[in-house]
């Protein structure tokens, strides 16, 4: 008999009070249990040490709980590391006579659907990967079409980006099988608040090959090295169950008619389709070019852009873990997330790496875009992050309306058109701005690289105080980095706030500001551009009856978690307009 019984052992610090045992039916007197088999849960504030392994904690719940099990089993695990002692918070179910489950969850089941009614997935992100699986469980019959390569041969083109310092515009960490997200960290974490749909992410990610520990882990995070083969699994569960997944097929345009989808068209094909799932990603700009050329309608959004920022993994380790010893043997490489309003915007931290490395994630030539990613041991030497401001879409303003005192601003960022092929109605255009802005910010960085991916890079406290970097640090970034003057040739509006919130990071956790940190330019793909206008209640297009705008690059995520819950959501809804036809 399985009695499972919530307790709870009071900690440093804890709210909590122990919880007395119960009598069992099974036996025993109040106060005296006499057990048979039993299932306990208990809620834990340990040493890293302890909380390191099954050993430890069971020893540890021998010793302070008098409960002798004979496994455990982790749902919840979080690091605390606010004070000079770190305790690690656990959930953990005790067994005592019996073992655990093998099966975590009860898994999705996938039915044959080569005979349904099919929905075109545009896009083969966690945004449209996530649709395409959620239809096949609705049902419906996914076609997916991605302008990029299998995730195995789009590493190849990976790879050439440092070694022949090209870019393949249909091939890169942008686009391919797995979206942006397949060559990344995979953070799984949220700021989401429906915690419930994320769960489900998590569940799904684990049913094609991911470690449980995505389950239980506060910030959950699979690994640049095993994400490709999760995703590659994923593509085999849609295709085994009669879906269709089509690479190096770009989508050109859309076939409309009255206002309501017909399908698309990707160069000389045509696939049909009453529904159409658009998850192109927020580096798709011709995609947004066409939506824009055809009068679908958007809007101008806000993004942020900065640098990234490379500090040895060591550093972060004895700032956030307050010792000199750094993480020693029990505890992850130390993440940080950072925010401050400089000058009425928010200067922040974003997607930390720790024990990870800089990535050159340009989408097309004559662009320098920098990002991160780690592997799953986190082991790395350095530790990276995007540092970045905030930006609003009434903050760029093109150069040719501004007096040469306005340009000098630090309230405007000037749109230049002398080294973008930009028609006037471009510069007037309010919805492009932010998008011509990324463009022009990464042209300007590959420029100053060279025109090669060596990325420009100064340390972060000659940055500060304006001072060209004589000579750099060792850094991950393959293709390799050439000291330049960051201070002096990006935006005043982004320079001036990074300053002021570097001074304000360096304050609150002593040893960050240092010249021990290389700052590498650019990061300017946070988040999307533009959005894309969709019906709140049904999420299809504000105009356009059967277009689901889905995911990053529609501007309704950010992050691979996220883009994969909209991505369900989409489908769901797609499924219910297919049931009321
Ligand atoms: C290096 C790197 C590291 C990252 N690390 C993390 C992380 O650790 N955690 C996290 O949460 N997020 C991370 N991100 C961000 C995350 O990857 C994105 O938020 C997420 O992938 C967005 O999902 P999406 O499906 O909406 O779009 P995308 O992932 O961008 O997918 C869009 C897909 O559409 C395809 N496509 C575009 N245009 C067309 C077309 N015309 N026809 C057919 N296909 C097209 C693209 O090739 C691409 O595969 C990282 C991003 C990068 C670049």
């Amino acid at each position: 008999m399985n009695i499972v019984q919530r307790s709870t052992i009071k900690g440093e610090g804890s709210p909590y009070s122990p919880v007395l045992y119960t009598p069992l039916p099974c036996g025993g007197v109040r106060g005296r249990v006499f057990l048979l088999t039993m299932i306990h849960e208990f809620q834990l504030r340990i040493s890293p040490r302890e909380a390191y392994d099954e050993r430890g904690i069971l020893s540890y719940l021998q010793r302070e709980k008098g409960i002798r099990a004979d496994a455990v089993q982790v749902l919840k695990r979080s690091i605390d590391a606010r004070q000079r002692t770190i305790f690690v918070n656990l959930t953990v179910r005790a067994f005592v006579g019996e073992k655990p489950q093998d099966k975590l969850f009860d898994p999705i089941y996938y039915p044959d659907v080569s005979e349904a009614e099919a929905v075109i997935v545009v896009g083969a992100g966690p945004g449209g990967l996530f649709a395409a699986l959620r239809l096949i469980e609705l049902g419906l019959r996914p076609i997916v079409v991605e302008r990029g390569k299998d995730v195995r041969e789009r590493k190849k083109d990976i790879a050439r980006i440092r070694s022949e310092q090209c870019v393949d515009a249909e091939s890169n960490y942008s686009f391919g099988e797995g979206g942006a997200g397949a060559y990344s960290d995979g953070k799984l974490y949220t700021r989401s608040k429906k915690r419930g749909d994320c769960d489900k992410i998590l569940r799904v990610f684990v049913q094609h090959g991911a470690n449980p520990n995505i389950l239980v882990d506060a910030h959950p995070h699979i690994g640049t090295d095993c994400l490709p083969r999760v995703i590659e699994n994923m593509r085999k569960t849609i295709l085994s169950r009669g879906g269709e997944v089509h690479f190096q097929t770009k989508m050109t345009s859309l076939i409309v008619e009255n206002d309501q989808v017909r399908g698309i068209r990707c160069g000389e094909r045509e696939f049909l389709a009453s529904s159409v799932i658009l998850a192109t990603g927020h580096s798709a700009r011709d995609v947004y070019r066409y939506l824009h050329s055809e009068h679908i309608e958007m809007e101008a959004k806000g993004l942020a852009i900065g640098v990234r920022l490379e500090h040895p993994s060591h550093l972060i380790d004895q700032i956030q873990y307050h010792s000199k010893e750094g993480r020693g043997k029990w505890l992850p490489a130390a993440e940080y997330s950072m925010v401050r309003q400089a000058e009425g915007r928010g200067v922040y931290s974003f997607c930390m790496c720790p024990g990870g490395v800089v990535v050159p994630a340009a989408s097309g030539p004559e662009q320098i875009v920098v990002n991160g990613m780690s592997p799953s041991n986190r082991g790395g030497r350095w530790s990276n992050s995007g540092m970045v401001v905030e930006i609003r879409p009434e903050d760029i303003m093109p150069a040719s309306l501004l007096t040469t005192s306005e340009a000098k601003r630090t309230d405007i960022i000037a749109l230049e058109t002398s080294d973008l092929n930009l028609s006037p109605s471009d510069m007037q255009d309010d919805i492009l701005r932010p998008l011509l802005l990324q463009e022009q910010l990464e042209r300007m960085c590959w420029l100053q690289g060279n025109r090669r991916q060596t990325a420009p890079s100064q340390r972060m406290a000659d940055f500060v105080n304006n001072r060209l970097s004589a000579d750099l640090n060792e850094s991950t970034y393959a293709p390799g980095l050439i000291a330049s003057p960051l201070h002096f040739w990006m935006p005043k509006f982004i320079t001036t706030r990074l300053q002021e919130g570097f001074k304000a990071f360096g304050r609150a956790y002593h040893g960050f500001l240092t010249n021990e940190a290389n700052m590498i330019a650019i990061e300017t793909r946070t988040s999307a551009p533009v959005r894309i206008l969709r019906q709140r209640e049904t999420l299809q297009h504000v105009r356009i009856r059967g277009l689901f705008p889905c995911g990053e690059g529609a501007g309704y995520a950010g992050g691979i978690v996220s883009a994969g819950v909209d991505g369900e959501r989409c489908a769901e809804m797609a499924a219910e307009k297919t049931g009321s036809e």
